[in-house]
């Protein structure tokens, strides 16, 4: 096949006008160049993860503009020609066009092996044919050159392209890609898929319609169409134009990328309680202040935003070596906003740790640290946090696996109780059952280290019913012993009484474990909510028709809403210690908390004093109507089998 090139003289003006048929204008190819600008400037100017993909469209870039330039320096040379002395540069752009051009169909193969996850045993084959055709089709152009059987320049100076794989190697590419694409479809989302679809189909409908039309100006332009698609598809993350933030995942892409060159970055989190809840809008001014706090005080920083309300901005340690003054100005003027707006904020700030990168939890470190302290605070990250947050982890694992076990007897859940002294008898015979955990790798674990997380993670009710299945046991021995047992409470969370299969669970157990119900009391707390109540009433008549006593506990503390208290059918209403303290600050705090139990007592609640340390706060409890006394002044939390101890013999008793 011989072809003759005219030039592009029309658009060059002022050179040599020569005979060809196959139509090509430099207006494609420059385009081409001006695009690979363009997506160079969005590349570097948004986020992009930083993946090995985005590595291979590197490489899809760089050779695109390759075979774009080639292709526009190879017919500017031939236009030139008028002899076939001396065309290195032509033979040189010619080749390069056509390598670029494999170039890019092989690595679009790589790209899309990659993007799938392709396994090992599945990938092989693919790269190997892949590679041979690549190799075999540079190889093919190389000896057609040197042989002067493919493309070469004859001596008037027109062009051959002679003996030419290239169609050939082109459509075995494209096969490759379908083949890859087709097969393994399912590997990527649907809606990813028919992005892909859509702009190789416009791809191959405009090579057509250059074919018929013996046109070659848009062949580079075609390979930039899955490339577009590429980049707005897989490596983009669009920023939220108001705020400057991308979303999490980016950032999840941007701590792997720097953990793995062990890079530092510096983290500053800012948590607006105002703003956490979905939809809630910023306000313009507050948008411009976020815009501007990410943008100016360091360099090369990105804006996540991980919930409405929460934002986390990163940046190179590297890139900001004086962090620490640039950390102190961004506060000083953070606090001048801050009397400006007055919204609850909590600031945690400092560098990346290598142990909460390694498993990329920042979001769930920084939630933890947000627990442990007070709004309208700044808190720099310590290791100290690191260890905790690593402790707080490992509970939670060994909380789930306890949750899936199932097993009531299980040994991590340790029952210890505190023995309750009877005022009329002056003996022991009820106690309260406290839980604790005993797990490997931390030893005991103390209940404001779980009880909180239990209940957060829906694990508090088997938690119960193994403290309350370990109690019923204890119940059963100190019984079948002969010792006067009156009953042992054990604590209930509110959230739990929420679950509709809540009585048949407690009753289950204690039915199972041979003992009265009676012996057996459930302390709650207060709670706020108007719905709760009502299910709590619901749930407290059941169980106390079964015989099932109920405390009222840490009275004092919460809202206590008397009208409500009197409407439940408590028995035993516990005082908080804060109201044992309370009641030895002053005489009016006396008067108040007595009066308090009095009103109580004379209604047929029993009163239970907690915390009682020492023999001052004994007295005065005795003096309070007391009917109760629990406290370290008794005794600290024992193993619940310890308690026979404390509890009597019937006989001695009797
Ligand atoms: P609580 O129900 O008010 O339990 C009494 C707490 O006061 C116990 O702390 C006990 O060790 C402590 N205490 C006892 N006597 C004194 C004293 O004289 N002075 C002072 N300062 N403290 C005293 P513990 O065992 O650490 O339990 C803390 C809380 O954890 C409990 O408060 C209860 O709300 C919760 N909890 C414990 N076990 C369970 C359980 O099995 N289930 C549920 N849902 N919560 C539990
Ligand atoms: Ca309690
Ligand atoms: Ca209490």
């Amino acid at each position: 096949m011989t072809m003759y090139y005219r030039i592009w003289g029309d658009h060059m003006g002022g050179l040599e006008q020569k005979l060809y048929y196959d139509n090509y204008s430099p207006i494609g190819d420059i385009a081409v160049i001006a695009m690979c600008f363009v997506i160079l400037i969005l590349i570097y100017t948004s986020y992009v993860s930083k993946t090995r993909a985005f590595f291979l469209f590197n490489v899809i870039i760089g050779l695109i503009f390759l075979a774009a330039g080639s292709n526009i320096l190879y017919h500017y040379q031939l236009s030139g020609i008028t002899s076939d002395e001396g065309h290195f540069i032509v033979y040189l752009m010619n080749f390069l066009y056509h390598t670029a051009l494999y170039g890019i169909l092989y690595v679009f193969v790589l790209y899309i092996i990659d993007v799938q996850r392709l396994e090992m045993s599945k990938r092989r084959p693919i790269l190997i044919i892949a590679t041979v055709l690549f190799f075999v089709s540079v190889l093919f152009d190389l000896i057609g050159i040197v042989k002067k059987t493919g493309f070469h320049i004859n001596a008037d100076g027109t062009a051959t392209d002679g003996k030419n794989i290239f169609p050939l190697a082109y459509v075995g590419f494209v096969a490759i890609i379908m083949y890859l694409m087709i097969v393994y479809r399912n590997r990527i989302f649907k809606q990813v898929m028919r992005g892909f679809y859509g702009t190789m189909l416009v791809a191959f409908i405009i090579i057509s319609i250059q074919y018929l039309n013996n046109q070659s100006s848009f062949t580079v332009t075609t390979f930039l169409f899955p490339t577009i698609a590429m980049l707005y598809i897989i490596h983009s993350n669009p920023y939220n134009i108001e705020l400057g933030a991308i979303n999490i995942t980016a950032m999840e892409d941007m701590i792997r990328y720097s953990y793995e060159r062990e890079r530092t970055l510096i983290i500053m989190s800012l948590y607006i309680k105002e703003f956490d809840e979905e939809g809630k809008n910023f306000p313009k001014e507050i948008q411009a202040v976020i815009r501007r706090f990410a943008g100016e005080f360091f360099r090369g920083a990105f804006l996540f935003q991980v919930n409405n309300g929460h934002m986390i901005l990163l940046a190179d340690k590297h890139l900001n070596p004086d962090s620490e003054s640039r950390i102190i100005s961004m506060f000083s003027e953070f606090n001048e906003e801050y009397l400006k707006h007055k919204l609850d904020y909590k600031i945690v700030y400092g560098l990346t740790m290598e142990e909460v990168s390694r498993n990329n939890e920042y979001i769930s470190f920084i939630r933890h640290i947000h627990k442990h302290m007070g709004y309208n605070e700044k808190h720099q990250i310590t290791q100290e946090d690191v260890d905790l947050f690593n402790k707080y982890e490992y509970i939670l694992k060994e909380l789930a696996d306890i949750y899936r076990g199932g097993n009531l007897r299980d040994p991590r859940v340790l029952a210890y109780c505190q023995p309750v002294f009877n005022v009329k008898t002056g003996r022991y015979d009820t106690a309260e059952a406290l839980m604790r955990l005993k797990l490997q790798d931390t030893g005991l674990v103390f209940p404001d280290q779980f009880i909180p997380l239990a209940e957060e993670n829906g694990f508090i009710h088997t938690l119960t019913k193994i403290i309350l299945q370990k109690t019923c046991d204890e119940i059963r021995y100190l019984i079948k012993e002969g010792y006067e047992v009156n009953r042992i409470s054990v604590n209930v969370s509110v959230l739990e009484l929420r679950d509709d299969n809540f009585c048949k669970d407690i009753s289950e157990i204690i039915e199972g474990s041979d003992i009265p119900n009676e012996k057996v009391a459930i302390e709650i707390t207060e709670s706020q909510s108007d719905k709760d109540f009502d299910v709590m009433k619901n749930r407290i008549s059941v169980l106390k028709e079964k015989g099932i006593k109920f405390y009222l506990d840490d009275f004092g503390t919460g809202y206590s809403n008397m009208e409500r208290i009197m409407e439940l059918p408590f028995d035993i209403i516990k005082f908080d210690r804060s109201l044992v303290m309370a009641s030895d600050a002053d005489a009016k705090s006396e008067t108040m908390v007595g009066g308090l139990a009095n009103m109580f007592s004379d209604m047929n609640y029993s009163v239970l004093y907690e915390g009682v340390e020492n023999e001052v706060d004994e007295k005065r409890c005795i003096n309070m109507s007391a009917s109760y006394l629990q406290g370290f002044k008794y005794s600290k939390p024992i193993p619940i089998m310890d308690l026979k101890n404390f509890f009597s013999k019937i006989e001695e008793s009797a």
